[in-house]
């Protein structure tokens, strides 16, 4: 017997389970099929966010930063600390149970909310049936419904010169559970994944070697932040190489013997582990049939309009499988949206307004158009500047390296960007984000009245910047 639905979403990544939430909530009777199991052998919902993203590296990201802070950053507070040292398994046991936490959650949320949840692959078939199978490859459920979400999400990339095996060469799910601190630590590609585990176990006692391809550190960034941040790598001891194009590496007795070429020159690293960080790719292995009129791009993702519709009728796609930012939270209010028009609401997203996290130390994060984007587009732009230096809050938490830009438009004022790096700067957008929402101008931010002593402060006195009357600075 099929069983038939008025939504049935593939996928219970960030967006996968939470357009089935959504749905759910707006009285539609909904399914969501996730394939991903514990190592207990147990559904755990969530997709890569919560089972190997997000969370576990935040996870890490954080005890290694108490850890350092611990080791480099109390004395300066007379705080005095006896010997130190770390126990790894608590660390990696800590994080493990955070994952499983949330992943309950997600299946109490399903129950609470009367989704049905199945634990296994989804493939889409003609008329929207679709097909649930088991690890082993066994039909556990027929299905069908009205609307077909597709939220598979996406797996690491693979270098063809440096394969994987999950061992010495891992991709970033293996570099969440070495069982020891590796003494020299590889990654490739200084992207976001790059950045944040190569922290992760520098802080641990890692020598970390980041070997980029291009030329030009952190191209997405704003060009001062992407400045600032490679000279607090550099101090930190996280070796950046750019212009690095790898070419092969070799597993031996005495660990892994990575080769590049750099300047026209052959240059060679050898490591204990290596982690390739390089991107990711859109996941639609056996997602659906041939001839249903789904198509993908040349680099796999699936193709959509500006309502996530595929070519097929009444079947949409979400989240990382689509074009766009890989963030939990794109994916997420994408799902909200399109649950609201399914439902037959008017739901929209502004795309532009999707804030970008580094979770490094510094943190970075921005939000808009970078100023030489805007430049390169021909837009008359003012910036506004300010150092956390200045900020007491900052002087007070010993954090006051970084700055917050925003940059506006020269005529309108209206806020076209905001780029921050510095102490707390994954909380601090969300300010300005909302400004952006809400198309502020740099005034209306700066006549905003901001609690005293805190970081946003500096938030504040950018957008003053802007107007050439930040009080806590010459001008
Ligand atoms: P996914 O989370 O990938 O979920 C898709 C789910 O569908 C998975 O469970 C998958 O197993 C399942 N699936 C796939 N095909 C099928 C099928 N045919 N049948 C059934 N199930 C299927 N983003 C942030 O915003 N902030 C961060 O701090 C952050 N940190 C990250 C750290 C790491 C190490 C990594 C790897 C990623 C990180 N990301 C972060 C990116 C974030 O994880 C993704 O953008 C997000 O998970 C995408 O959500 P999604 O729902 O589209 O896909
Ligand atoms: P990325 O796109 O952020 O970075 C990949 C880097 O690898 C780039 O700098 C690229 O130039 C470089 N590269 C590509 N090919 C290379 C090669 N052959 N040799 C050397 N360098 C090479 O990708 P990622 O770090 O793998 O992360 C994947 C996705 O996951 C990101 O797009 C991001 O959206 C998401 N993510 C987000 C967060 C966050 O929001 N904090 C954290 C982790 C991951």
């Amino acid at each position: 017997m099929t069983d038939h639905y008025d939504v049935i979403v593939i996928g219970g990544g960030p967006g996968g389970y939470v357009a089935a939430i959504r749905c759910a909530q707006l009285g539609l009777k909904t399914a969501c099929i996730d394939n991903f199991r514990d190592k207990k052998g147990k559904g755990a919902p969530g997709g890569t966010c919560l089972n190997v993203g997000c969370i576990p590296s935040k996870a890490l990201l954080d005890s290694s930063e108490h850890y350092e802070m611990a080791r480099d950053g109390l004395g300066a507070h007379g705080v005095k600390v006896g010997e130190l040292s770390f126990d790894l398994d608590t660390m990696l046991a800590r994080k493990d149970k955070i994952v499983s936490d949330l992943t309950s959650g997600v299946t109490m949320l399903f129950k609470a909310n009367k989704i049905s949840y199945y634990n296994g692959h989804g493939t889409l078939h003609a008329e929207r049936k679709v097909s649930v199978r088991d690890a082993d490859g066994k039909t556990t459920a027929e299905l069908s419904a009205d609307h077909v979400i597709l939220a598979s999400g996406s797996a690491p990339m693979e270098l063809p010169p440096v394969p994987f095996d999950h061992d010495t060469i891992v991709d970033s799910t293996g570099a969440l559970a070495f069982e020891s601190v590796p003494k020299r630590l590889g990654v490739i590609g200084a992207g976001v994944i790059g950045l944040e585990l190569g922290s992760v176990w520098r802080r641990l006692g890692s020598q970390v070697v980041v070997l980029e391809a291009l030329d030009t550190f952190l191209a997405a960034a704003d060009d001062q932040v992407s400045r600032e941040a490679a000279r607090q790598f550099k101090r930190q001891g996280l070796e950046i190489r750019l212009g690095a194009k790898v070419t092969g590496a070799k597993v031996t007795k005495n660990g892994c013997v990575v080769s590049y070429e750099s300047g026209g020159k052959n240059e060679e690293l050898t490591v204990d582990k290596l982690i390739v960080a390089i991107g990711r790719r859109a996941f639609t292995d056996d997602l659906f049939d041939e001839g249903l009129g789904i198509s993908t791009d040349k680099r796999g993702f699936i193709e959509i309009d500006e309502n996530n519709r595929t070519g097929m009728d009444k079947v949409y796609a979400i989240g990382d499988v689509v074009p766009g930012p890989m963030l939990a939270h794109k994916a997420s209010e994408e799902g909200v949206a399109l649950a609201e028009r399914i439902a037959g609401h008017p739901a929209h997203l502004d795309h532009n307004t999707v804030p970008w996290v580094i979770y490094t130390h510094p943190e970075i994060a921005w939000v808009g158009k970078t100023e030489r984007e805007l430049k390169d587009d021909g837009v008359p732009v003012a910036t506004g500047q300010f150092s956390f230096a200045a900020t007491g809050r900052a002087k007070a938490m010993n954090e006051s390296g970084g700055f917050v830009k925003i940059v506006a438009h020269k005529e309108t004022d209206r806020i076209l960007g905001v780029h921050i790096i510095g102490p707390r700067a994954s909380e601090l957008i969300a300010e300005a984000v909302l400004a952006m929402e809400y198309h502020a101008s740099a005034e209306d931010l700066a006549r905003t009245i901001h609690a005293h002593p805190t970081l946003s402060e500096a938030v504040h006195e950018a957008a003053l910047a802007v107007g050439k009357r930040a009080i806590h600075k010459a001008n």
